[in-house]
This record gives structure tokens, C-alpha cells and sequence, in this order.
């Protein structure tokens, strides 16, 4: 059985992708996938929002498949948590990400590297037909960078620096960043909890 993947990004389906290959799960992307609104406050709330909607398309035109949603965001210390799950919209739905990394840049002036601690987190959530849904959640620390490096990833990767490879995540490689992000690790969550429901 394929498994849907309820994302319009791109950056997020290439490394679910690569995350998933030699997985038991066999992703694939939707002819048609329209985004519900993000309204509720967990990453797993959304993520959830995200694969119903997707499942109920998929149901309406008689297509058997699992679902996978991913709701991620980033977590700043020094704004008490945000933007989290608003990640996506920080500093105003219609700009563009360089822009968007520029006004959290702008946020964060003057406050010192020690300071800057962050996390990645990543909820995914896994329909299946006739079985109650799998929502899992993984993380990854790090701190912001005050000014961007690095020309891999997408969205808010150029500013966070991860300690252990000292270097920004959007300075790994793919495969480098693939092994130890948030979406790795929720995704190691979901495997290990489809592994013990069987
Ligand atoms: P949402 O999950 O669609 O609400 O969007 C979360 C936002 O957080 C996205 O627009 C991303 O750009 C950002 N984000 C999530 N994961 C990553 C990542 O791995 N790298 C950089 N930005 C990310």
C-alpha cells in the first residue's frame, strides 16, 4: 500500500523521501493535496488536520492508501518558544524566507550567542486505513546563527547551528542532515511505534 504524503513542501517531501527510502513505508506524492487550515496548537494537532484532510480526498475519489503528514516548526529560547507552530508564518504569510530569516535576525539582535539556544521539532502523523492514527513528535537542539550560512536546506536551516557537526544545517549535506534532524528522529519514533503495534 503507498503512503500519501499531505505536504505542498517541497523541501519536506524530498527529505521524507530520502528519510523513509529502505523504510517500510513506500512514499508517494498526491495528484491533489489542499492544505486545511493550520488551527490547532500542537505540531501534533496540525499534523493530524493535515492527514485527515488528505485521507478524506484520497477516500472521496476510492483510493486506498496510508497518509503522512508532517507539522514542524522552530522553537527559540530567548521569544519563549516561538515561532513554533508559526513557523511557517513568522513574520507575515506573504514574504518570502529570506526575508523571513531577516526579521527573526532582526528579532534576536543584541542577544548574545549563549543566548540564541533553539529546536527544530517535527510532529508526523500516519493514517491507516482501519487503524486508530499514529501521531509521534522528535527533536533536534541547536542555536541561531546571527548571520545566515550555508546554501542546502530550506526555510529556517541557514540560521541554526548545530553543535555536534559545527556547522548550519543548511551547510550539511543532505544526507549529513537527513541523519540527525527533527524529522529523523519523529520518523525513527513512527517506525519503532508501527514496530510495536504489529
Ligand atoms: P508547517 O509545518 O507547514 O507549519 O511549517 C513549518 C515551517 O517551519 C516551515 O515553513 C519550515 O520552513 C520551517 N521548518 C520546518 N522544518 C524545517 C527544517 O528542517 N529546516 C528549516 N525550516 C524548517
Amino acid at each position: 500500500m503507498k503512503t500519501f504524503v499531505a505536504t505542498q513542501n517541497a523541501g519536506k517531501l524530498r527529505e521524507l523521501r530520502a528519510i523513509f527510502s529502505g523504510s517500510s513505508l513506500a512514499l508517494a506524492k498526491p495528484r491533489k493535496y489542499a492544505a486545511p487550515a493550520e488551527d490547532a496548537d500542537t505540531y501534533g494537532g496540525n499534523a493530524l488536520l493535515k492527514a485527515q484532510a488528505l485521507a478524506a480526498t484520497l477516500q472521496k475519489r476510492e483510493i486506498v492508501g496510508m497518509v503522512l503528514a508532517d507539522d514542524s516548526g522552530l522553537e527559540v529560547d530567548a521569544l519563549e518558544g516561538r515561532p513554533g507552530v508559526y513557523s511557517a508564518r513568522y513574520g507575515g504569510a506573504d514574504i518570502g524566507w529570506p526575508e523571513r530569516r531577516a526579521a527573526l535576525l532582526a528579532e534576536l539582535r543584541g542577544v548574545p550567542p549563549y543566548r540564541r539556544s533553539a529546536r527544530f521539532v517535527c510532529a508526523l502523523a500516519l493514517i491507516e486505513p482501519g487503524q486508530e492514527p499514529v501521531i509521534v513528535t522528535g527533536h533536534v537542539n541547536g542555536y541561531l546563527l546571527e548571520v545566515e550560512s550555508g546554501a542546502g536546506g530550506f526555510g529556517y536551516d541557514p540560521l541554526f547551528f548545530y553543535p555536534p557537526s559545527g556547522r548550519s544545517f543548511a551547510a550539511l549535506s543532505e544526507k549529513e542532515k537527513n541523519a540527525v534532524s527533527h524529522r529523523r528522529r519523529a520518523a525513527d519514533a513512527l517506525l519503532s511505534a508501527l514496530q510495536s503495534r504489529v
